[in-house]
């Protein structure tokens, strides 16, 4: 149908205007993939993170199926905006007084924001051309589209696939060929059949560099992640204490965990992006333990304001530098421990216990 192509190419044409470097279109389908959702929830391996166990009224998982969740839902349109920036790899840095944020959290904006209100101005266009498109005025009201960034009742790496926009890797994260994994993913369901995209086909072959990279064994077969053991979630997702046989493996990450994608070949040409929200704020790549150890509750709330660091809170920012001063193998950071042994927060007083004794141990 001449007016769905010419829709479907608009839309393709306002995510490159919006600044989105890759966009496709996916049909609603319960792929193959979803299917193995449900046994990844039951096994455990989502951990604390109960926002992907949303269920719905038959008690189904919500992002199992998009059919059943959102049954107007026709089309998924997927948009990718490359994040990257030119400073070096997380593999690269080796000082001991400092870890590492990952690279998606050193934005100006919450990416989240950021992608939001690029989406929206797709959705405009394509709401206004499906109007003119269809020569009738009810038109703009009939269709039916929502926005989404992380927070849809759908697997957006899938839905990312199957419109194109590349493969899901072994790392489990959606690879491009030319952009590479740094991509922050967008979508927008649509009413609208639109014409759909190709599947990217799959270009790890025979490489398994992340999965010997992990350094707590999260990736636990190619394509499979247990969060629980996942760095990204053990700094950001899981609140309280860090299992101790889990601290170690943890190194000096701070907030998330780039390794899969650093060691990635296919990262090794990706782009640095231009978008000036995705610049890096000052003091964030590879910063010093002890600024965040120490951070007070008016710094943490002036320096991180709408930064996604926020979703660790203040607690576990300071937790996760602790405990990456007890991986640090340096003893100069004992005397600050010392202190914060006894701080008003239990959480950073039993990981400064834990990181005293496997400093003073390891001398
Ligand atoms: S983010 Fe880090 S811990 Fe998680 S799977 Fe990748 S390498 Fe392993
Ligand atoms: S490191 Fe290798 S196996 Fe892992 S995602 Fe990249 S290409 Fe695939």
């Amino acid at each position: 149908m001449a007016q769905i192509s010419q829709i479907t190419a608009l839309v393709k044409a306002a995510a490159r205007e919006a600044g989105f470097e890759l966009a496709g279109i996916a049909p609603v389908r319960d792929f193959p993939e979803l299917g193995h959702f449900p046994d990844w929830i039951a096994s455990g391996h989502a951990g604390d993170m109960k926002y992907m166990e949303a269920r719905d009224q038959n008690g189904s998982l919500k992002r199992a199926s998009l059919k059943a969740a959102v049954p107007w839902a026709r089309s998924v349109i997927v948009c990718a905006i490359n994040y990257n920036t030119d400073q070096a790899y997380s593999t690269t840095f080796h000082d001991p007084d400092r870890g590492w944020i990952s690279r998606y959290a050193w934005s100006r904006e919450d990416y989240h924001e950021a992608v939001l209100r690029r989406l929206r101005m797709v959705e405009g266009r394509m709401r206004k051309g499906a109007s003119t498109e269809y020569r009738a005025s009810s038109t703009e009201q009939e269709i039916q589209t929502r926005c989404y960034v992380d927070t849809g009742p759908l697997v957006e790496r899938v839905y990312a696939k199957y419109a194109g926009v590349g493969w899901i890797g072994k790392n489990t994260c959606i690879l491009n060929q030319q952009q590479g994994s740094w991509l922050f993913l967008g979508v927008i369901l649509s009413s609208l059949e639109l014409e759909a995209d190709v599947p990217a086909p799959d270009r790890c072959g025979s490489c398994t560099r992340c999965i010997d990279a992990c350094p707590t064994d999260a990736l636990i077969a190619p394509y499979q992640l247990d969060s629980r053991k996942c760095i990204s979630y053990l700094t950001i997702e899981k609140r309280g204490t860090i299992p101790e046989q889990l601290r170690e493996g943890m190194g000096r990450h701070l907030f998330g965990c780039d390794i899969c994608q650093d060691v990635c070949p296919w990262n090794r040409k990706a782009p640095a992006t231009s978008a000036p929200e995705f610049q890096p704020r000052e003091g964030l790549v590879n910063p010093a333990l002890d600024w965040l150890a120490e951070m007070t509750a008016d710094e943490f709330r002036e320096r991180f304001r709408g930064s996604p660091l926020r979703r660790a809170k203040r607690s576990g920012l300071r937790r996760n530098a602790v405990t990456a001063m007890g991986n640090s193998g340096n003893r100069d950071f004992l005397p600050l421990l010392e202190k914060l042994a006894a701080d008003d927060d239990p959480l950073v007083a039993e990981s400064a216990r834990w990181a005293e004794k496997k400093l003073r141990t390891e001398s």
